[in-house]
């Protein structure tokens, strides 16, 4: 499973110039999106491929003396989020495959549900090396040109993900000789960019990745279309016909950079909204307490909102430890111990205060308790959460990393009342999902984890 990961293709006009630098910075600036593993493959003109992939952080990975290694103007490239059972290096991306006298490589984002369908059958003929859905569709696609004598191209690739990957999740990006393709699913569940700059061209999960470049043009590529690039050209085309749009609005509430735009909004002018509404449905504490704590980071935009809407200070009494990653992915028994780690309150900020405290979502429920005894401890008087999105009662496929509905502490309580005196809590409010839907055009977005 690889539904949050960041992928990025690049091609540099000048072939003698290195992508290496750009491709690094760009995956860093993704980061977010997956910080289990992380690779490139880099090839000049389409020769000497070079592929390397690694557990860890980009920065760890691909240090001072590895970038050395790589020359060449064409780049793909991967960060990778995985579940606890799918942290095993071997996942790591990009994946390679042999066809004819040349390699393909692939980067992926997404998630394949009947992908075991599809393996059951190829593992007749093949072997697989990953437990990745993205290994399924790179095999699929070969074992599918070689039975019916096809070559490599834009639309033979978009053929065979329309036909035999059409309920799944994917932003694709392949490098084939001197040539890159990138493909969003017809639903759009994940984001895709491509911008054009004075020196090539380039692809990735967020616009982000491209904010210290020269750019003169920035195309969100829509669901169902895809992009194929040269050393010369670039090509927007549509490969799926179907209009199935399903964008996860979990891009918007967390997934995404603050600073990215994301299926025409700005996330962070978009969680602000989400601040906004949370807060008028909330007035009342207006004359009731005294500051407003974002949990850093998530809660932060959400938490502006709440605090002009109610005029009330917003107050960083909970600090962040630098070094701290997302700590949701983590195994059972270490999130406890990380979170732990994770927060610093200062105490001097929350001594006697009644505070609203402002996150964007509440999934297992592990940062409310966490830091709701902690601020107590600190001396909070009342804590009033304010959650800027929709109660997270189900388990979507698509969306965030649970599978067991169990897990889910909203599921479990059902009710605001019984969920917020678990908790600890003087008062808690998610936002409606009426509320939030209605910020959206019809049809075009994924709830499914609030219904
Ligand atoms: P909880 O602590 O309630 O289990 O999870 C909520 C916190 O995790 C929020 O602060 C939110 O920012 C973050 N979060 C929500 N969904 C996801 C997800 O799918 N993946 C990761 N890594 N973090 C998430
Ligand atoms: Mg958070």
């Amino acid at each position: 499973m690889n539904e949050e990961c960041g992928v990025f293709a690049g091609i540099l006009f000048d072939k003698n110039e290195n992508i290496i630098d750009k491709t690094i910075k760009s995956l860093s600036s993704i980061q977010h999106r997956g910080i289990q593993s992380c690779g490139v493959c880099i090839s000049y003109c389409g020769y000497n491929q070079m592929l390397f992939k690694d557990s860890g952080l980009v920065s760890n990975v691909f240090n001072f003396h590895k970038k050395k290694d790589f020359n060449g103007n064409m780049a793909i490239g991967h960060v990778r989020y995985s579940t606890v059972n799918g942290d095993l290096r071997e996942n790591a991306q990009p994946l390679k495959i042999k066809f004819k006298n040349d390699y393909l490589y692939l980067v992926h984002n997404g998630h394949i549900p009947n992908v075991l369908v599809i393996k059951n059958e190829l593992s007749k003929t093949a072997k697989f090396e990953t437990q990745t859905d993205s290994e399924v569709i790179l095999i699929k696609i070969i074992s599918e040109f070689e039975k019916n004598n096809l070559d490599i191209s834009f639309e033979n690739i978009g053929k065979v993900l329309s036909t035999f990957f059409d309920k799944g999740a994917y932003c694709l990006c392949f490098l084939y000789k001197d040539k890159i393709f990138a493909f969003r699913d017809k639903f759009g569940f994940r984001p895709l960019w491509f911008c054009q700059t004075n020196d090539g061209f380039f692809v990735a999960s967020e616009d982000i990745a491209f904010k210290d470049f020269n750019i003169d043009k920035k195309i969100e590529i829509m669901p169902g279309f895809g992009v194929e690039l040269d050393l010369n050209n670039f090509e927007i085309k549509k490969f799926d016909y179907s209009h199935k749009k399903k964008m996860c609005v979990f891009e918007h509430i967390y997934f995404s950079h603050i600073n990215s735009n994301i299926f025409n909004y700005n996330i962070f002018e978009q969680r602000k909204k989400f601040g906004e509404i949370i807060a008028k449905k909330n007035i009342k504490l207006k004359n009731r307490c005294d500051i407003v704590v974002p949990v850093v980071n998530s809660g932060i935009c959400a938490a502006i909102s709440v605090s002009k809407v109610l005029n009330l200070p917003l107050n960083f009494a909970i600090l962040k430890n630098k070094k701290q990653n997302r700590t949701f992915i983590e195994v059972e028994n270490l999130r406890h111990k990380k979170i732990e780690q994770k927060f610093k309150i200062k105490k001097e900020l929350i001594k006697n205060k009644k505070i609203i405290l402002v996150d964007d979502s509440m999934v297992r429920g592990t940062t409310a308790k966490n830091l709701v005894g902690n601020l107590y401890k600190a001396g909070a008087k009342e804590i009033h959460m304010l959650i800027a999105s929709p109660m997270l009662i189900n388990t979507c496929l698509f969306g965030v990393d649970i599978r067991d509905q169990n897990e889910l502490i909203a599921s479990k309580y059902k009710n605001v009342k019984n969920l917020s005196k678990e908790l600890g809590l003087t008062s808690l409010c998610f936002i409606d999902l009426f509320d939030i839907k209605n910020i959206y055009p019809k049809d075009e977005y994924c709830f499914d984890c609030f219904l």
